[in-house]
């Protein structure tokens, strides 16, 4: 099969390029690109769509211009409560954490939630003490701490406001990431990873970590992952809704992918998009915010975009 590809996102929101210097432009399209060439370099050699997902949100995560692993953002009590999930689409397991502190790279947790646990979802300390049966590399808060997020909790810290690391300033240039991957074996898989919002409190759980809101993976239609107001994606159940406007209405991915964000969700008031790929290799990556850092790679063409 060489229709396999790869998508990945940094996050969506208000991303201005009046807000934007080359140089900030140009580290994010560096940084987009490694991850994306890491994951695509993975497909190429015969390897797994969840093995190139994974690949690609670990380089994510670890660069600090987004907001996951170590660009988390601050919670209410000044601190780095991340969420992650998984999904495969050949035998739709799932795994999932929320709220865990302190964890290099979330989207390995999730991993083993999916492979060695009876379960989807674990949260805090508890998805901590699971890790701690594997090599799971934890970090120091140091390690999270970040100039500029670390002001925009300021902005807004003792406030009942939270937000989108992307707020309307425009200088929240920070985002959730996700992948999604068709492999050479013709198996798709989704993943989603995020520090959630500035300022969240109460322990407070987006759409990323959600199976089918934040991501979903299924053979028969598509792989999304999804970035933007989490209560609203939550509520719309975006990624399964792609997934499902395929599946009953017979619709193509493109199709989907529009009604989802573009009418439902919009319609709902939320912002945000998606990257998806179908079982024959389409990639879309809709948004209604005014930017969404993304990226595409397949056999015929490789895309780095931002607005
Ligand atoms: N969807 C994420 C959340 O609500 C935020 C984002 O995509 O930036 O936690």
């Amino acid at each position: 099969m060489n229709n396999f590809g790869i998508a990945i996102h940094g996050g969506a929101g208000t991303i201005l390029k009046s807000l934007m210097t080359p140089e900030k432009e140009a580290a994010y399209q560096t940084a987009l690109a490694q991850a994306l060439d890491t994951g695509y370099e993975l497909l190429e050699q015969g390897k797994t769509a969840l093995e190139a997902v994974e690949a690609a949100i670990v380089v994510l995560e670890d660069c600090p211009l987004f907001n996951a692993g170590r660009g988390a953002v601050y919670n209410a009590n000044g601190q780095h409560e991340m969420d992650a999930s998984i999904m495969d689409g050949k035998t739709l397991d799932a795994g999932a954490i929320a709220a865990v502190r302190n964890l290099k790279n979330p989207i390995k947790l999730a991993i083993k939630v999916m492979e060695h646990s009876d379960h989807v979802l674990l949260i805090g300390e508890g998805a901590k003490e699971f890790a701690d049966q594997f090599e799971i590399s934890f970090e120091s808060d140091a390690y999270f701490h970040d100039a500029l997020r670390y002001e925009q909790w300021q902005e807004i810290k003792g406030t009942e406001k939270f937000q989108l690391d992307h707020s309307k300033s425009g200088k929240k240039n920070l985002g959730t990431v996700g992948a999604v991957a068709l492999d050479q074996h013709g198996n798709l898989a989704a993943g989603t990873s995020t520090g959630g919002m500035t300022n969240k409190k109460f322990g407070r759980v987006g759409d990323s970590p959600i199976i089918g809101s934040g991501t979903y993976a299924n053979n028969a239609t598509c792989a999304i992952s999804c970035t933007g107001s989490g209560e609203y994606l939550m509520r719309a159940v975006t990624a399964y809704d792609v997934s499902c406007r395929m599946a009953y209405k017979g619709l193509s991915l493109k199709d989907a992918c529009n009604e989802a964000i573009m009418d439902r969700l919009t319609e709902l008031g939320g912002d945000g998009g998606l990257v998806a790929i179908d079982h024959q290799g389409d990639i879309q990556m809709p948004y209604n915010s005014e930017g969404m850092y993304r990226a595409s790679r397949n056999a015929r063409e490789r895309i780095i975009a931002i607005y």
